[in-house]
């Protein structure tokens, strides 16, 4: 059995799916494993590294691909597949690209569609890569800041300390309160689910927040924020335009899953702000919560806002962000491993298998696509 392990080709795409650690414990479980040359170097994994856990060396894609029963990625690869070979990626396939891969004989397993269940927890990329970006999103708005975080009182005066405001309390936003405060900023935070609250508590940070009969429903089964009425997002951006005309840095995180992103931050609001404040905007992938945002870029507004719009914010701490990435598709293989035949099992009724399989045996079996 070979596993390859595929140079990411998105602009802007810094991750590897495996690392050295991972591709030794590949190898234990009794894998080949073929690395694309220079897959690790955007995340400072070196060739030789990879070597030296085990990995062969390819020159390129299609080498890599020979022969591969197995493709690691972190995003849809762009180079035909071998038949049969089962491709495990965060591939954001829609029906079109699901029937191609069922053409293709690919056997497509899409890694951010994983049920957030318990025992998936150590599988779930999307949980991974947000914990890191609610971090980074943090750490970037800090440096864009002109002042700090901190209240630091000094012989020649007192510095207030920042006022952050997250939008979203789910992983990422759970994270950037706790990196906050970590910071020394102030820190307040909304969401719409009824647990966020507790949890925005917990860690120290104050609610601000409208809720109502709605708001309290607001949670899927599936542990997602549903899509709420204009009529809440109204009262929503009331409390919020009073708040958010005090901050000094303001990180958006808030999603509703399979739409665009909820707009919580109105060009009036960012109007209201002072000059040198920052917003930082994770939820940019999806289009952003800030009407201000232009996703890809940093701007600054009339009023002298910054506005960081960058997307794929994991990508912007590589290293920690390949590292947790490589473990995620580990776990998923090992724990669908069968020992004796030293291969890939995945029983079609298992919970995490039916949430992530795309296609099998040439057909699209997903329920979001069949
Ligand atoms: P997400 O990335 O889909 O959304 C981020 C946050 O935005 C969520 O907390 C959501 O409630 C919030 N949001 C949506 N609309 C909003 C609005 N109008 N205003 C303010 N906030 C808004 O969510 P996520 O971070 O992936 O996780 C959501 C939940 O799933 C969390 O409770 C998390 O603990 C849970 N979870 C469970 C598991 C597991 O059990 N395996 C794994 C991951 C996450």
């Amino acid at each position: 059995m070979r596993l390859a392990v595929l140079k990411e080709r998105r602009a802007g795409e810094t991750r590897v799916a495996a690392t050295p650690e991972t591709v030794k414990k590949l190898k234990s479980i009794g894998l080949d494993v073929t690395v694309e040359q220079g897959a690790g170097l955007a995340s400072g994994f070196p060739d030789a590294e990879y070597a030296a856990a085990g990995a062969e060396l390819a020159p390129d894609a299609a080498a890599a691909l020979a022969g591969a029963n197995i493709v690691f990625a972190v995003r849809a690869p762009e180079a035909p597949l071998p038949r049969g070979a089962m491709l495990i990626a965060t591939l954001g396939a829609d029906a079109d690209a699901t029937r191609r891969y069922a053409e293709a004989g690919v056997e497509a397993a899409s890694m951010e569609l994983l049920p957030r269940i318990t025992r998936a927890q150590s599988m779930d990329v999307l949980s991974s890569q947000a914990n890191l970006a609610g971090y980074r999103a943090v750490i970037e708005g800090a440096a864009a800041f002109d002042r700090g975080f901190p209240m630091l009182m000094t012989a020649a005066g007192t510095v207030p300390a920042a006022n952050v405001f997250v939008m979203g309390a789910g992983v990422a936003g759970l994270q950037a309160i706790a990196t906050a405060r970590r910071l020394g900023g102030r820190v307040s935070a909304t969401d719409v689910r009824p647990a966020a609250k507790e949890e925005i508590k917990s860690l120290g940070a104050s609610f601000v927040g409208y809720e109502d009969e709605e708001s309290r429903q607001a949670q899927t089964a599936g542990g997602y924020a549903k899509q709420l009425s204009a009529e809440f997002y109204a009262k929503q951006a009331e409390v919020v335009a009073a708040h958010i005309a005090k901050q000094d840095v303001v990180i958006c995180t808030a999603l509703v899953q399979g739409r665009k992103a909820p707009i919580l931050v109105t060009k009036a609001m960012v109007a209201s702000m002072k000059p040198g404040s920052v917003i930082v905007d994770i939820a940019s992938d999806a289009g952003g919560n800030c009407e201000e945002t232009r996703p890809g870029e940093m701007h600054v507004t009339e009023n002298g806002v910054k506005v960081l719009g960058w997307t794929n914010w994991p990508a912007r701490i590589p290293a920690a962000a390949s590292a947790l990435y490589a473990r995620n598709l580990l776990t998923f293989l090992s724990t669908f491993w069968d020992k004796e035949a030293k291969a890939p099992k995945l029983p079609p009724e298992d919970e995490i298998v039916q949430g992530v399989t795309l296609t099998r045996g040439g057909a699209v079996v997903h329920k979001n696509f069949a």
